[in-house]
C-alpha cells in the first residue's frame, strides 16, 4: 500500500482538522502521522493556515475555522501567491531583458517612456 495514499492522507487531515472525522479514522491518521513525516509536515502547515485564518476571522481560539473563514482566507492566500509570482515573474523578466549590460535600469527606462 505504501504511498499510494499521500492526497489521501492530506484530503484526512483536512477533515481532522474539520472536526469530521470518526475516532477510528482518528486513530488511522495519528498511525500514519508517526512513522510519515511527510504527513506529519503537511499537518502542521496546515494548522497554521487555520490558525492564521481564525486570527484574521477575529476568533485565534476556535476549534475549527467556519467555512466562509475558509473561502475568504483561501481568497486572500491565492492573491497573495498571485503576486508574489507576478513579483518573481517581474524579477526574472528583469534579469533576462533588462539585466545588467543592458544599460537601461527601470528607472532610465520609465524616464525614457516619460520623456518620450
Ligand atoms: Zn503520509
Amino acid at each position: 500500500m505504501a504511498d499510494a495514499s499521500h492526497e489521501q492522507w492530506l484530503a484526512q487531515i483536512d477533515a481532522e482538522l474539520d472536526g469530521e472525522l470518526s475516532l477510528v479514522e482518528r486513530a488511522a491518521l495519528a498511525k500514519h502521522l508517526v512513522t510519515c513525516g511527510h504527513c506529519a509536515g503537511a499537518r502542521a502547515s496546515h494548522l497554521e493556515v487555520r490558525v492564521a485564518l481564525a486570527r484574521s476571522a477575529g476568533n485565534p481560539h476556535a476549534f475549527v475555522v467556519p467555512r466562509p473563514a475558509i473561502r475568504a482566507g483561501t481568497l486572500a492566500l491565492w492573491v497573495v501567491i498571485a503576486l508574489g509570482a507576478g513579483v518573481v515573474g517581474g524579477w526574472v523578466a528583469h534579469h533576462q531583458w533588462g539585466g545588467p549590460g543592458s544599460g537601461a535600469t527601470l528607472e532610465e527606462s520609465r524616464g525614457t517612456i516619460v520623456v518620450h
